[in-house]
């Protein structure tokens, strides 16, 4: 009988360019408060191992992240969706024999994100809400006439003036409005 053979699984191997490639991104992010042991991850995989986003998700992987960083792939870095992915749970930061901030690394890597005008439209969506209304999520008249109906006191009224101001002073609302230009 003629031996089965198993169907041949191709995986998408995305190619590294030279020009890809910023030397100096790894240095960037070292700099920033809580993201400088990222020069030592040794690639060890305990922080995707452990990490319960990436048990759900197909490509959510803390180690690729870290490695890609170090290799300096800055432009596939800051515009990938995966670096959103992180719910700052701190399990991998626990973990990590090397004692690598990862939640650190991946909040640097997103703040730099937003500084090159790339963020999610949900959280650009949230964070408009905190300019216009002092809430991230708006919230319905339905649900403000059920909480008076059920004797709830009404919501706290958020200080307009001061969000402005401290978005303001931290360049918050002009974050918010940047945006990449697209790339053909
Ligand atoms: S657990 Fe630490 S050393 Fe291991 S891959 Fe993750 S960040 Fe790197
Ligand atoms: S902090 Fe982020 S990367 Fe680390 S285990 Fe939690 S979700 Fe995963």
């Amino acid at each position: 009988m003629p031996e089965k053979t198993q169907p041949k699984v191709t995986k998408q191997v995305k190619v590294i360019k030279a020009n890809e490639i910023d030397p100096r991104f790894k240095y960037e992010v070292s700099k920033v408060p809580g993201a400088k042991k990222i020069m030592i991850c040794f690639q060890c995989g305990t922080c995707t191992a452990d990490c319960p986003i990436a048990r759900f998700s197909d490509s959510y992987r803390p180690r690729k992240l870290m490695r890609m960083t170090q290799l300096g792939l800055k432009d596939r870095v800051l515009s990938s969706d995966n670096i959103w992915l992180c719910a700052a749970c701190f399990t991998c930061v626990d973990h990590c024999p090397q004692d690598v901030e990862i939640s650190s690394v991946l909040r640097a890597l997103r703040n730099m994100a937003v500084k090159e005008g790339v963020m999610p439209v949900v959280f650009r969506d949230l964070s408009s809400n905190i300019l216009k209304t002092g809430y991230a999520y708006v919230i319905p008249a339905l649900r403000l006439r059920k909480r008076e109906e059920q004797g709830l006191p009404p919501l706290p009224k958020a200080s307009l003036e001061s969000i402005a101001k401290l978005s303001e002073v931290t360049g918050f609302s002009e974050l918010v409005k940047k945006k990449k230009e697209e790339s053909e």
